[in-house]
């Protein structure tokens, strides 16, 4: 029997197909058969052009309901769903490339499908096993180098049906999607829960706080990374009334502050769920639907995760959803694994007695600004290229909007705009840095390190956070 996952969300799809999928905003919609027969043009017409299973698809555009009538179709073909985020300068998309060698890259879904749909159609999916792969969703690396993690449609599939049931989805959800489709968040773990449902969904191309606050007039669910949620209570328009209708909001992809849990709950009388995922296991633990949620844990591992916490505090993973290995890098692959095959998250935190698992920082040097990973080094490395620049270290500080902004600390001479400026050329707009400050000489460890954790505490309040 195959094992594809297309098949899965299909059999999921409403039996009156004329159901709206897409809400969009100014009162047009899209609905489970436009979806199905896009996905169908998709896959002939990569027929057509002589992709085979395997091969690779890779996607680069602003959010649209084409780019997923595009992603559900390369899975019917058998084909591998590649995403980059929007942000992504030529240059970076031109590494990506290299190293994927895609047979297809898209940037322009609606066009492209358009075009599809003067092929024809593919009616059944390519038959694909559990262990093949589905998507690759690229990571940046701590060296600088991204690395592509593989995830089956197996993994996909498992990781869907658990949160669907762990959420208590239903037909009569409407979820308000507002996340980028590059990343697993509004990719797999949003866009799956409500397909699984046959739902509707209030698609909004980004975050836009009069757009939301609209949206949760239709919706019963919202998904969302933490500065939405910030963002939703800085607006006096976020009132009680307004969040009545919703059942559930789920946050995750960064940590969420108590603060903004406890303001939520005062605002709404609704507690936030928050959760924990990654690019490599899709969503690992959960907070409860029924029982308590409680601010700054992140809950319990799903059904099927396997999680431990090792000596030196690593969260280390296994389970069916957690990806096989990094694309093209045995070396990368091996070390994330230990000998007993449990995924090293990097991230560090603790099992409390209850069962419950707390994060209590990255043990690699991850920023998180805005939802979005930024590594220090792929920074660095631009950073010590510009004139007035003898070295850098780049660090991530608290950040009243987005949880961390990025912050370079120079040695070295320059102007602080211009050099923002610079990095901006190369680098998307949410990895370079905010601020840039001069300094003489770094802290550094015996070894010769630069230590991080110093000047972490150094510019601690350089947003006004702290
Ligand atoms: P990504 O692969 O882009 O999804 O980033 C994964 C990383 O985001 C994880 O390894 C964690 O460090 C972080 N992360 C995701 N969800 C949470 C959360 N709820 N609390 C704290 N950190 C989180």
């Amino acid at each position: 029997m195959s094992a594809n996952l297309y098949d899965l969300l299909a059999s999921r799809f409403p039996a009156d197909r004329s159901r709206p999928c897409f809400l969009l905003s100014g009162g047009a919609a899209i609905s489970y058969g436009e979806l199905e027969a896009g996905a169908a043009h998709v896959a002939g017409r990569l027929a057509a052009e002589g992709v085979a299973p395997g091969d690779r698809v890779m996607l680069q555009a602003e959010k649209s309901p084409e780019s997923i009538m595009i992603y559900l179709g390369v899975l019917k073909a058998g084909a591998v769903y590649v995403p980059l985020n929007s942000a992504y300068t030529p240059a970076e998309v031109a590494d990506f490339r290299a190293d994927a060698e895609p047979r297809v890259i898209i940037d322009d879904p609606p066009l492209w499908v358009a075009e599809a749909r003067a092929h024809s159609l593919m009616t059944g999916s390519a038959p694909r096993a559990s262990g093949d792969l589905a998507s690759l969703i690229y990571t940046s690396g701590t060296t600088g180098r991204s690395k592509g993690a593989m995830l089956s449609h197996g993994a996909l599939a498992d990781n869907a049906l658990a949160l669907h049931a762990a959420w208590g989805f239903t037909p009569a959800d409407v979820l308000l999607h507002a996340l980028p489709i590059f990343h697993v968040h509004g990719l797999f773990v949003a866009l799956h829960c409500a397909l699984l449902s046959g739902a509707p969904m209030v698609w909004l191309a980004k975050f836009d706080d009069a757009q939301v606050l609209a949206g949760l007039d239709r919706a019963t669910v919202m998904m969302g990374v933490p500065t939405f949620y910030t963002r939703l209570l800085a607006n006096p328009g976020f009132t009680r009334r307004r969040a009545e209708r919703l059942r559930l909001f789920v946050c995750g992809s960064a940590p969420l502050l108590p603060s903004t849990f406890a303001e939520f709950e005062a605002r709404t009388g609704q507690r936030i769920l928050e959760r924990y995922g990654m690019s490599e296991a899709v969503i690992i633990t959960t907070n409860p639907l029924a029982g308590e949620r409680i601010a700054g844990s992140v809950g319990y591992p799903l059904p099927g995760v396997d999680l431990r916490v090792d000596e030196a505090g690593e969260i280390q993973i296994r389970g069916p959803s957690v990806f096989s290995a990094y694309w093209r890098a045995p070396e990368k692959s091996a070390e994330s694994f230990t000998p007993d095959g449990y995924f090293r998250t990097g991230d560090v935190g603790r099992i409390d007695p209850d069962g419950r698992v707390w994060i209590s920082g990255r043990a690699k040097d991850l920023i998180i600004s805005g939802g979005y990973n930024v590594y220090p080094k792929e920074v660095e490395l631009v950073l010590d290229e510009l004139p007035g620049v003898v070295e850098s270290a780049v660090i991530g500080c608290p950040h009243p909007d987005f949880g961390e902004g990025v912050v370079a600390v120079v040695i070295g001479q320059g102007d602080e705009a211009a050099m923002i400026t610079e990095t901006r050329r190369s680098l998307a707009a949410y990895k370079a840095p905010k601020r840039v400050v001069f300094v003489g000489e770094l802290p550094r460890n015996a070894m010769g390190k630069v230590m991080k954790n110093r000047l972490r505490e150094t510019y601690a309040g350089i947003f006004g956070g702290g």
